[in-house]
Protein backbone atom coordinates (compact mmCIF):
# COMPACT_ATOMS: atom_id res chain seq x y z
CA UNK A 1 0.00 0.00 0.00
CA UNK A 2 1.00 3.60 -1.10
CA UNK A 3 1.40 6.24 1.61
CA UNK A 4 1.51 10.03 1.68
CA UNK A 5 4.64 9.59 3.75
CA UNK A 6 6.77 7.34 1.00
CA UNK A 7 6.79 10.74 -0.48
CA UNK A 8 8.16 12.96 1.65
CA UNK A 9 11.67 14.46 1.29
CA UNK A 10 13.32 16.09 4.04
CA UNK A 11 14.38 19.53 1.74
CA UNK A 12 12.21 22.36 2.21
CA UNK A 13 10.92 24.11 -0.70
CA UNK A 14 12.49 27.72 -1.13
CA UNK A 15 9.09 28.75 -2.59
CA UNK A 16 7.78 32.37 -1.67
CA UNK A 17 5.17 31.90 0.99
CA UNK A 18 2.00 31.91 -0.26
CA UNK A 19 3.36 30.45 -3.88
CA UNK A 20 0.67 28.34 -6.09
CA UNK A 21 3.35 25.26 -5.79
CA UNK A 22 2.75 24.51 -2.94
CA UNK A 23 -0.66 23.51 -3.53
CA UNK A 24 0.60 21.99 -6.80
CA UNK A 25 3.53 20.13 -4.76
CA UNK A 26 0.69 18.80 -2.22
CA UNK A 27 -2.01 17.97 -4.39
CA UNK A 28 0.74 15.44 -6.50
CA UNK A 29 1.66 13.95 -3.85
CA UNK A 30 -1.83 12.61 -2.47
CA UNK A 31 -3.02 12.07 -6.60
CA UNK A 32 0.06 9.71 -6.85
CA UNK A 33 -0.96 8.15 -3.58
CA UNK A 34 -4.58 8.02 -4.76
CA UNK A 35 -3.25 6.09 -7.90
CA UNK A 36 -1.54 3.67 -6.02
CA UNK A 37 1.79 4.65 -7.64
CA UNK A 38 4.62 4.01 -5.49
CA UNK A 39 7.41 6.50 -5.74
CA UNK A 40 9.64 4.27 -7.91
CA UNK A 41 7.37 3.72 -10.24
CA UNK A 42 6.94 7.01 -11.09
CA UNK A 43 9.46 9.60 -13.08
CA UNK A 44 8.96 13.19 -12.67
CA UNK A 45 10.13 15.82 -15.49
CA UNK A 46 10.98 19.32 -15.24
CA UNK A 47 12.40 22.36 -16.89
CA UNK A 48 13.77 25.87 -15.59
CA UNK A 49 11.60 27.57 -13.30
CA UNK A 50 10.81 27.96 -9.45
CA UNK A 51 8.00 25.10 -10.06
CA UNK A 52 10.36 22.78 -11.24
CA UNK A 53 12.32 22.34 -8.13
CA UNK A 54 9.38 20.23 -7.51
CA UNK A 55 11.26 17.24 -7.65
CA UNK A 56 13.65 18.16 -5.26
CA UNK A 57 10.37 18.20 -2.71
CA UNK A 58 9.45 14.67 -3.09
CA UNK A 59 10.94 11.38 -2.77
CA UNK A 60 10.87 10.47 -6.05
CA UNK A 61 12.43 9.89 -9.60
CA UNK A 62 12.91 13.24 -11.08
CA UNK A 63 14.84 14.76 -14.35
CA UNK A 64 15.68 18.60 -14.23
CA UNK A 65 16.15 19.33 -18.23
CA UNK A 66 17.13 22.46 -19.56
CA UNK A 67 14.16 24.98 -20.56
CA UNK A 68 11.23 23.97 -22.65
CA UNK A 69 12.83 20.15 -22.84
CA UNK A 70 11.02 18.03 -20.55
CA UNK A 71 8.48 16.90 -22.68
CA UNK A 72 10.60 15.02 -25.21
CA UNK A 73 13.28 13.87 -22.79
CA UNK A 74 9.98 12.19 -20.94
CA UNK A 75 9.17 11.09 -24.42
CA UNK A 76 11.71 9.53 -24.93
CA UNK A 77 12.66 8.31 -21.49
CA UNK A 78 9.27 6.95 -21.90
CA UNK A 79 10.21 4.90 -24.92
CA UNK A 80 12.86 3.19 -23.28
CA UNK A 81 10.51 2.18 -20.00
CA UNK A 82 6.99 3.01 -20.85
CA UNK A 83 6.80 0.47 -17.80
CA UNK A 84 7.18 3.78 -15.58
CA UNK A 85 4.51 6.80 -15.20
CA UNK A 86 5.97 9.70 -17.24
CA UNK A 87 4.83 13.14 -15.44
CA UNK A 88 5.49 16.41 -17.04
CA UNK A 89 5.65 19.50 -14.49
CA UNK A 90 7.10 22.61 -15.93
CA UNK A 91 5.35 25.82 -15.83
CA UNK A 92 3.85 28.62 -18.64
CA UNK A 93 6.62 29.46 -19.80
CA UNK A 94 8.47 26.97 -20.35
CA UNK A 95 5.45 24.74 -21.73
CA UNK A 96 3.45 27.37 -24.08
CA UNK A 97 6.83 28.78 -24.74
CA UNK A 98 9.93 27.33 -25.27
CA UNK A 99 8.08 24.30 -25.58
CA UNK A 100 5.26 25.05 -27.88
CA UNK A 101 6.52 22.59 -30.28
CA UNK A 102 6.90 19.79 -28.07
CA UNK A 103 3.81 20.12 -26.61
CA UNK A 104 2.11 20.33 -30.26
CA UNK A 105 3.30 17.14 -31.45
CA UNK A 106 3.65 15.11 -28.03
CA UNK A 107 0.11 15.90 -27.81
CA UNK A 108 -0.74 15.12 -31.47
CA UNK A 109 0.96 12.00 -31.40
CA UNK A 110 -1.11 10.40 -27.97
CA UNK A 111 2.46 10.02 -26.06
CA UNK A 112 1.84 8.36 -22.92
CA UNK A 113 2.91 11.00 -20.55
CA UNK A 114 1.09 13.25 -18.29
CA UNK A 115 2.00 17.34 -18.59
CA UNK A 116 0.77 19.47 -15.99
CA UNK A 117 1.80 23.36 -16.11
CA UNK A 118 1.63 25.49 -13.80
CA UNK A 119 0.33 28.33 -15.04
CA UNK A 120 1.34 31.76 -13.38
CA UNK A 121 1.05 33.67 -16.13
CA UNK A 122 4.49 35.06 -15.55
CA UNK A 123 8.36 34.16 -15.73
CA UNK A 124 8.83 33.89 -11.62
CA UNK A 125 12.21 32.78 -11.48
CA UNK A 126 13.79 34.85 -13.90
CA UNK A 127 12.46 37.71 -11.75
CA UNK A 128 9.03 38.55 -13.57
CA UNK A 129 9.16 39.00 -17.35
CA UNK A 130 6.17 38.69 -19.31
CA UNK A 131 4.99 35.06 -20.28
CA UNK A 132 3.09 33.10 -23.12
CA UNK A 133 -0.03 33.80 -20.96
CA UNK A 134 0.11 36.74 -19.90
CA UNK A 135 -2.31 38.91 -20.73
CA UNK A 136 -2.36 41.78 -23.45
CA UNK A 137 -1.01 45.36 -21.48
CA UNK A 138 0.50 43.05 -18.49
CA UNK A 139 3.53 45.41 -17.59
CA UNK A 140 6.72 43.94 -16.74
CA UNK A 141 10.33 44.80 -16.78
CA UNK A 142 10.45 43.25 -20.28
CA UNK A 143 6.90 44.84 -21.19
CA UNK A 144 6.97 48.05 -20.06
CA UNK A 145 3.93 50.45 -19.75
CA UNK A 146 1.90 51.94 -20.80
CA UNK A 147 1.99 49.74 -23.68
CA UNK A 148 2.61 46.60 -21.04
CA UNK A 149 2.72 43.07 -23.31
CA UNK A 150 1.91 43.44 -26.91
CA UNK A 151 1.87 40.29 -27.57
CA UNK A 152 -1.94 38.19 -27.45
CA UNK A 153 -1.56 35.46 -25.51
CA UNK A 154 -1.95 31.42 -25.57
CA UNK A 155 -4.98 29.54 -25.32
CA UNK A 156 -3.54 26.80 -23.82
CA UNK A 157 -7.03 24.74 -24.26
CA UNK A 158 -7.46 25.72 -27.83
CA UNK A 159 -4.29 25.26 -28.76
CA UNK A 160 -4.15 21.62 -27.06
CA UNK A 161 -7.43 20.69 -28.68
CA UNK A 162 -5.71 21.92 -32.53
CA UNK A 163 -2.92 19.52 -31.55
CA UNK A 164 -5.44 16.92 -30.94
CA UNK A 165 -5.13 15.97 -27.33
CA UNK A 166 -7.07 13.47 -26.02
CA UNK A 167 -7.23 14.63 -22.13
CA UNK A 168 -7.55 18.58 -21.36
CA UNK A 169 -8.05 19.43 -17.85
CA UNK A 170 -7.85 22.85 -16.06
CA UNK A 171 -7.72 23.45 -12.32
CA UNK A 172 -5.97 25.78 -9.75
CA UNK A 173 -3.82 25.57 -6.61
CA UNK A 174 -6.54 27.54 -4.08
CA UNK A 175 -8.71 24.05 -4.27
CA UNK A 176 -6.76 21.28 -3.13
CA UNK A 177 -9.46 19.13 -3.56
CA UNK A 178 -10.03 19.90 -7.16
CA UNK A 179 -7.00 19.98 -8.31
CA UNK A 180 -6.15 16.35 -6.66
CA UNK A 181 -9.18 14.71 -8.47
CA UNK A 182 -7.88 16.69 -11.94
CA UNK A 183 -4.52 15.52 -11.24
CA UNK A 184 -5.98 11.97 -10.76
CA UNK A 185 -7.92 11.98 -13.97
CA UNK A 186 -5.04 12.75 -15.70
CA UNK A 187 -2.61 10.10 -14.47
CA UNK A 188 -5.57 7.85 -15.39
CA UNK A 189 -5.79 8.71 -18.68
CA UNK A 190 -4.14 6.79 -21.38
CA UNK A 191 -2.58 8.68 -23.33
CA UNK A 192 -1.26 12.68 -23.90
CA UNK A 193 -2.99 14.31 -20.84
CA UNK A 194 -2.10 18.39 -20.47
CA UNK A 195 -3.23 19.94 -17.45
CA UNK A 196 -2.91 23.70 -17.59
CA UNK A 197 -3.04 24.06 -13.16
CA UNK A 198 -3.87 28.31 -12.35
CA UNK A 199 -1.13 28.81 -9.94
CA UNK A 200 -0.52 32.16 -8.49
CA UNK A 201 2.61 34.17 -8.03
CA UNK A 202 2.18 36.31 -5.07
CA UNK A 203 5.88 37.88 -5.45
CA UNK A 204 5.65 39.07 -9.51
CA UNK A 205 2.02 38.64 -10.69
CA UNK A 206 -0.32 40.05 -8.36
CA UNK A 207 -3.26 40.80 -10.86
CA UNK A 208 -3.86 36.96 -11.03
CA UNK A 209 -3.96 35.98 -7.56
CA UNK A 210 -6.21 33.50 -5.26
CA UNK A 211 -8.56 36.42 -4.75
CA UNK A 212 -8.78 36.61 -8.67
CA UNK A 213 -9.31 33.45 -9.29
CA UNK A 214 -11.75 31.90 -6.50
CA UNK A 215 -15.23 34.29 -7.19
CA UNK A 216 -14.40 33.38 -11.18
CA UNK A 217 -13.36 29.75 -11.18
CA UNK A 218 -16.35 27.13 -11.79
CA UNK A 219 -16.45 23.50 -12.08
CA UNK A 220 -17.98 22.91 -15.42
CA UNK A 221 -18.58 19.60 -15.13
CA UNK A 222 -21.36 20.12 -12.26
CA UNK A 223 -23.24 22.34 -14.61
CA UNK A 224 -23.68 19.71 -16.77
CA UNK A 225 -20.89 20.43 -19.08
CA UNK A 226 -19.88 16.70 -21.20
CA UNK A 227 -16.41 16.87 -22.00
CA UNK A 228 -16.73 14.19 -24.36
CA UNK A 229 -17.26 16.79 -27.57
CA UNK A 230 -14.62 19.05 -29.67
CA UNK A 231 -17.36 21.42 -30.59
CA UNK A 232 -18.27 22.31 -27.35
CA UNK A 233 -15.06 21.78 -25.88
CA UNK A 234 -13.68 24.50 -28.21
CA UNK A 235 -16.47 26.51 -26.92
CA UNK A 236 -16.32 26.12 -23.58
CA UNK A 237 -12.18 27.17 -24.12
CA UNK A 238 -13.13 30.74 -24.88
CA UNK A 239 -15.32 31.49 -21.98
CA UNK A 240 -13.07 33.93 -19.51
CA UNK A 241 -14.38 36.98 -17.77
CA UNK A 242 -16.32 36.68 -14.77
CA UNK A 243 -16.62 33.09 -15.04
CA UNK A 244 -13.78 30.76 -15.93
CA UNK A 245 -14.42 27.12 -16.48
CA UNK A 246 -12.03 24.35 -14.79
CA UNK A 247 -12.38 20.62 -14.40
CA UNK A 248 -12.02 18.77 -17.82
CA UNK A 249 -12.97 20.35 -20.44
CA UNK A 250 -12.16 17.28 -23.15
CA UNK A 251 -11.57 14.07 -22.96
CA UNK A 252 -11.23 11.06 -25.75
CA UNK A 253 -11.08 7.89 -24.45
CA UNK A 254 -9.45 4.60 -26.23
CA UNK A 255 -7.47 6.02 -28.43
CA UNK A 256 -3.91 4.44 -29.32
CA UNK A 257 -0.79 5.75 -27.86
CA UNK A 258 1.97 6.76 -29.72
CA UNK A 259 3.94 3.84 -27.32
CA UNK A 260 0.91 1.12 -28.25
CA UNK A 261 2.14 1.66 -31.91
CA UNK A 262 5.70 1.20 -32.03
CA UNK A 263 6.30 -1.99 -33.30
CA UNK A 264 9.57 -2.51 -30.73
CA UNK A 265 7.31 -2.04 -27.63
CA UNK A 266 5.52 -4.72 -28.27
CA UNK A 267 7.66 -7.12 -26.64
CA UNK A 268 7.51 -4.66 -23.55
CA UNK A 269 9.64 -1.73 -22.21
CA UNK A 270 12.88 -2.34 -24.21
CA UNK A 271 14.89 -2.13 -20.98
CA UNK A 272 13.59 -5.15 -20.16
CA UNK A 273 14.15 -6.56 -23.78
CA UNK A 274 17.55 -9.09 -24.27
CA UNK A 275 20.53 -6.68 -25.36
CA UNK A 276 22.61 -8.12 -28.02
CA UNK A 277 25.41 -6.83 -29.31
CA UNK A 278 26.40 -6.60 -33.27
CA UNK A 279 28.50 -9.36 -34.33
CA UNK A 280 31.82 -7.72 -36.58
CA UNK A 281 30.25 -9.55 -39.33
CA UNK A 282 27.30 -7.16 -39.18
CA UNK A 283 29.79 -3.95 -38.62
CA UNK A 284 31.22 -5.10 -41.69
CA UNK A 285 28.30 -5.71 -43.59
CA UNK A 286 27.01 -1.86 -42.24
CA UNK A 287 30.23 -0.49 -43.45
CA UNK A 288 30.13 -2.07 -47.12
CA UNK A 289 26.95 -0.82 -47.29
CA UNK A 290 27.64 2.61 -46.76
CA UNK A 291 31.35 2.95 -47.06
FE1 LIG B 1 6.36 31.25 -6.55
FE2 LIG B 1 6.49 33.54 -7.89
FE3 LIG B 1 7.96 33.19 -5.67
FE4 LIG B 1 8.54 31.86 -7.91
S1 LIG B 1 8.66 34.08 -7.63
S2 LIG B 1 8.47 31.01 -5.82
S3 LIG B 1 6.52 31.47 -8.79
S4 LIG B 1 5.72 33.26 -5.81
MG1 LIG C 1 5.37 31.00 -15.04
Amino acid sequence: MVELKDYASPVRPTWCPGCGDFGVLNALKRALVEVELAPHEVVIYTGIGCGSKLPDYMRVNGFTSIHGRPIPIAQGAHLANHGLKAIVVAGDGDTYGEAGNHLIHALRRNADITIMVQNNRVYGLTKGQYSPTSPKGFPTKTSPPPEGAIDRPVNPITLALAAGATFIGRSWSGDMKHLIDMMVRAIRHKGAALLDIFQPCVTFNRNYSYDYYRPRVYKAEEEGYDPGHREAAWEKAHEWGDRIPIGVIYQVEGQPTYEDQVPTLKAGPLVEQEFRAWTEEEYKALEAEFI
